[in-house]
């Protein structure tokens, strides 16, 4: 009998090859996954993680970082290594008074949503519920109430971080101000965060939910999708723009014609006065005339915010690509619309191709200046993303293809990528980033991280030391 690994100073649970719970702490979101760690380490507190960080150096085992689990890569899992698992640290906790929310390092989203509701507030976060608050917030945290209150990381008031060398460090606008401005969009790069301190903002806790499809082969589309683009300047902040483009089987909302069809939506996302996002919805309608269907529906924050966790479950296998579009021209839609198919060409299998679409970002994302946080994407007009879904890993190759296609007739019109939704380890991190930004960046990892302990994230190596 072997005996059980210990940790000096570590108090959490040790899972290694072997014991029962092996396979389902190892496992992500995304099946294509399949990576074997050492040893997995399931903190409970700041000392637990400072504990395995110096376990992790000392045996020379590569570090990674786990929260909810959501990264497409899997960067979370080491083959091999020693994967920091954040689960247990799940604990969010409200003051009302302050409008605080105290939210541990390895919480999901639907854990602060659901924490801060009953007290009407909320801040910003993802849009499926079973999402990490860790691994979304440090790349930026795009969600429904952005352009209303900013990105996710804008709302954090003070970050608890373990550096690599075991210490523990807070970092705000007055304390380590030069860590606060990398965590905010630097990813995972330099510690890891045991804490977020979330600001919070008085909401109804309504949302309005409008798509109006259309076929994307009718000129009706094309008409739409400009009109939809012409409506991005002015569009209210509790309103998020968003088109969406999937192969649907018979959904009883679409005519028969287009049961099994490609369709595209212009549509837009509302969380706040129902009475106001009714009149929006007038003049969306009026702008945007004869869709083949629609569908509006009035819910919850709570439940927009867990709508889409059913489509994006785990255990499949998942690849994505996605651009930043500062501007959103006619060449643009034309692109969007052709979903990576040749004009003129055969059809293709409409069940093999990936879905996809758009979001808006604008309001109080683009109130940030340009070097006030890592985060570099502040002039995205549209975010798009194209994703794939599959199980059976024969079709791994067409699968990622037709995401790749589609998202390279988009990458002329791209000013970047965001970092949370890079899907290709290879890719270059520097798309994500300004370039003073990435210098910035290095020379930062330089100081919390010159050894490059986390590196399994998208990497900002360290500056090269000046002589
Ligand atoms: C279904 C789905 C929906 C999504 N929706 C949105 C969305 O609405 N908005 C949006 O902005 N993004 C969205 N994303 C992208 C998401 O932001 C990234 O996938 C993000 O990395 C997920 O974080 P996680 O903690 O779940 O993942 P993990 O794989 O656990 O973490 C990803 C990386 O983050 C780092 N990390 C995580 N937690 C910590 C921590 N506490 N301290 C230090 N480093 C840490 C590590 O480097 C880790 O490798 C979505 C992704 C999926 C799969």
């Amino acid at each position: 009998m072997t005996t059980p690994t210990t940790i000096r100073g570590f108090a959490g649970e040790i899972v290694e090859p072997g014991d029962a719970a092996y396979d389902e702490h190892r496992e992500i979101w995304n099946a294509m996954v399949d990576r074997r760690p050492a040893r997995i380490a399931r903190c409970t507190s700041p000392d637990d993680v400072a504990a395995a960080i110096r376990h992790g150096r000392d045996a020379g085992l590569e570090i990674a970082v786990k929260c909810g689990g959501h990264g497409v890569l899997g960067l979370a899992v080491p083959e091999g290594g020693l994967m920091i698992d954040l689960a247990p640290m799940g604990e969010v906790t409200v003051d009302p008074e302050r409008r605080r929310a105290t939210v541990q390092g390895g919480a999901l989203l639907r854990s602060l949503d659901r924490s801060t509701e009953p007290h009407g507030l909320a801040t910003t976060a993802g849009n499926v519920s079973h999402t990490g608050v860790g691994g979304l917030t440090l790349g930026g945290g795009m969600g429904w109430l952005a352009r209303q209150f900013g990105l996710a990381c804008d709302n954090v008031e003070t970050y608890t971080v373990v550096t690599a060398d075991g210490d523990t460090v807070r970092a705000s606008a007055t304390e380590n101000p030069d860590l606060f401005w990398g965590l905010r969009g630097g990813g995972g790069n330099f510690g890891v965060v045991t804490e977020f301190e979330f600001r919070l903002h008085p909401t109804t806790g309504d949302a309005l939910a409008c798509d109006l499809y259309f076929d994307p082969f009718d000129p009706a589309a094309r008409a739409a999708l400009r009109a939809w683009r012409d409506l991005l300047p002015d569009a209210p902040r509790p309103a998020t723009l968003t088109s969406d483009t999937m192969t649907v089987a018979e959904p009883p909302f679409l005519p028969a014609r287009l049961h099994g069809r490609p369709v595209v939506t212009a549509g837009f996302v509302w969380v706040g006065d129902m009475a106001e996002a009714r009149t929006y919805l007038d003049t969306f309608r009026r702008a945007i005339p004869s869709p083949a269907a629609e569908e509006v529906d009035e819910m919850r924050y709570v439940e927009l915010q867990s709508i889409g966790d059913a489509r994006h479950v785990h255990g499949l296998r998942r690849y994505s690509a996605g651009h930043n579009l500062a501007e959103f021209d006619d060449a643009a839609i034309d692109a969007y619309l052709a979903r990576g198919v040749p004009a003129g060409g055969p059809e293709p299998d409409w069940t093999l191709m990936p879905g996809g679409g758009f979001q808006a970002y604008g309001g109080a994302i683009a109130e940030v200046g340009e070097g006030e946080s890592a985060f570099s994407a502040r002039d995205t007009l549209v975010e798009f993303f194209a994703g794939s879904t599959w199980s059976d890993p024969a079709e791994d190759t067409v699968r990622m293809a037709g995401a790749r296609t589609w998202a390279a007739t988009l990458e002329p019109f791209s000013v970047g990528s965001y970092v949370n939704v890079i899907a290709d380890a290879d890719a270059d991190v520097g798309r994500a980033y300004r370039s003073d930004n990435l210098a910035r960046l290095a020379d930062l990892k330089r100081k919390y991280d010159p050894d490059n302990v986390f590196h399994l994230n998208q990497n900002i190596k360290p500056a090269a030391a000046r002589v």
